[in-house]
């Protein structure tokens, strides 16, 4: 089944049960506490919160996510990704668990032919908070789950909030097991690479007023009505109904790889770490196209920071697995665009911005490159001049800071010359510059100038106070 078919099905499953489409809104987040929307509900928060009444109260969408936090997972895990899609159906202040729960199993396990996703019902296993009895209850009770493929987890997995205050409740996920060539027996609790979460219902009925970690936060009361927010990831849907072993290898984001492949001369499927890049360079070429589609411009703030860091990743993978051309990502961009483009329209009409926008991140990237790699090849010189066999973390954190080269592409270009890299010395310099900043930020906020930077300029405790550049970026790219 194609990916916009999941769409398809999942939006008129819903829509045949009086919820109304409602179109994906832009990842540029609306809500000010969000960079970038990361949840299907992040649109419907208003609704939630009472403070705006919604054009109807069953509602569905198909909608764009990016999820930075994630991107460290992509490609080495079988389902994170930066970009991806988020299948929803929500409910403000009409049904709850009792409506929301039956309607999951049924489209799940209805036959391909009649409409649904045909999962065979002892695939699945589900999760609830763990004194969520009322939802246990409904698995067990309405829908027939037997006892022992349900299982009671904690906040940190069955506690659904934004990370932000917000509307906020326990969930309860559905899992599908994909079979023991994927890890170890046991449910979603003992192995969720084995069993992989593919859709999570919310029952949104809090209202949280500080949101410290995932599982540090305050209740301020209850929400004017109880509400459902569900999230299915279409991507993670699409892998198993292709039959395939992870989201980077289903149809539109495998075209993409390919690609990749082609361009670089990579074989996917031969080695491991090329494979990992091929995927990442799936993910992220097709991240930052909707990004740029979306009106975000690489920058060094913000939601432009995370734009430069996908593409730039991009890059720096593309160069892993060979390829050192410019015009590549021009190349790959044009395939991210023409598969999403079914789905996504504004991408062929807007095709000559994106390529556009990205070709100049490419140049400006390329050209980065290039000259960090004249002031590498002098470091490089000079340790060997000095009998030495680790380049200090001093020129390491140069060639980041100034030059904008990131870390491991130090390290694997010094592992190419047989050298090792302080990284030591380059992640203290790090921290340091990662504490001005904060005091820059603080003493921003103020409006006051943060006195201790003067006395550390005096005593000498603040280490290097070399010119760093105007345009300070805490993240790494
Ligand atoms: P995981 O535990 O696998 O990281 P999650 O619990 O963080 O997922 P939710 O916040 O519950 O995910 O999001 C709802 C659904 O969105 C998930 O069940 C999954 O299908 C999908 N999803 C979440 N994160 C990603 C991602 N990074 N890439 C692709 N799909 C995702
Ligand atoms: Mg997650
Ligand atoms: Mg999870
Ligand atoms: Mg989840």
């Amino acid at each position: 089944m194609e990916s916009a078919e999941v769409a398809r099905r999942f939006l008129a499953f819903f829509e045949r049960r009086g919820h109304t489409v409602v179109p994906s809104a832009s990842l540029v987040a609306e809500d000010p506490t969000l960079l970038l929307v990361n949840a299907g509900m992040v649109p419907f928060k208003p609704y939630f919160l009472g403070q705006r009444t919604p054009p109807a109260q069953r509602m569905t969408s198909v909608q764009k996510c990016v999820r930075t936090p994630d991107i460290d997972e992509v490609g080495k895990t079988t389902r994170h990704a930066t970009f991806f899609q988020m299948l929803g159906n929500f409910s403000i202040g009409d049904y709850f668990k009792e409506g929301a729960i039956p309607y999951a199993w049924e489209l799940l396990t209805t036959p391909q032919s009649d409409g649904g996703f045909g999962f065979p019902e002892d695939k699945l296993w589900v999760t609830v908070y763990e004194d969520d009895d009322e939802a246990a209850d409904i698995w067990h009770t309405k829908v027939g789950i037997p006892l022992e493929r349900i299982q009671r987890r904690g906040l940190a997995d069955n506690y659904w909030h934004m990370g932000v205050p917000g509307p906020g409740g326990p969930c309860s996920e559905i899992y599908y097991d994909r079979g023991p060539e994927y890890g170890r027996e046991g449910g979603p609790v003992a192995d969720e690479d084995r069993y992989l979460e593919v859709w999570n219902l919310v029952f949104m009925q809090s209202q949280l007023s500080a949101v410290r970690s995932k599982v540090d936060f305050d209740v301020e009361g209850d929400l004017p009505a109880k509400n459902i927010d569900t999230g299915m990831g279409l991507e993670r849907m699409a892998a198993i109904l292709q039959g395939v072993d992870n989201i980077y290898e289903t149809d539109t984001l495998r075209r993409i790889l390919d690609r990749a492949a082609e361009l670089t001369g990579a074989v996917y499927g031969r080695d491991a770490r090329a494979d990992v890049s091929l995927r990442v360079v799936a993910d992220h070429v097709r991240s930052g196209t909707m990004m740029v589609a979306d009106g975000i411009r690489p920058g060094n703030e913000g939601r432009g920071y995370v734009l430069r860091r996908i593409l730039r990743r991009s890059i720096r993978n593309l160069r892993l697995l060979g390829g050192q051309d410019a015009g590549l990502m021009h190349e790959l961009t044009a395939v991210a665009i023409a598969t999403m483009g079914e789905q996504y329209p504004e991408l062929v009409n807007d095709a000559a911005t994106i390529h556009t926008v990205i070709d100049a991140e490419e140049e400006s990237f390329l050209a980065t490159l290039r000259t960090g790699t004249a002031i590498f090849d002098t470091a490089v010189q000079e340790t060997r001049r000095a009998g030495g066999t680790t380049l200090p973390g001093e020129q390491a954190f140069k060639l980041h800071d100034t030059y904008g080269f990131p870390i491991d592409l130090t390290l694997e270009m010094a592992a190419e010359q047989g050298l090792t890299v302080d990284e030591e010395g380059f992640r203290r310099l790090m921290a340091e510059q990662r504490e001005r900043a904060k005091r820059d930020a603080a003493a921003k906020k103020t409006g006051n100038l943060d006195v201790s930077v003067l006395d550390e300029l005096l005593t000498g405790a603040g280490g290097r106070v070399d010119f760093v550049g105007y345009e300070h970026v805490t993240g790494e790219a």
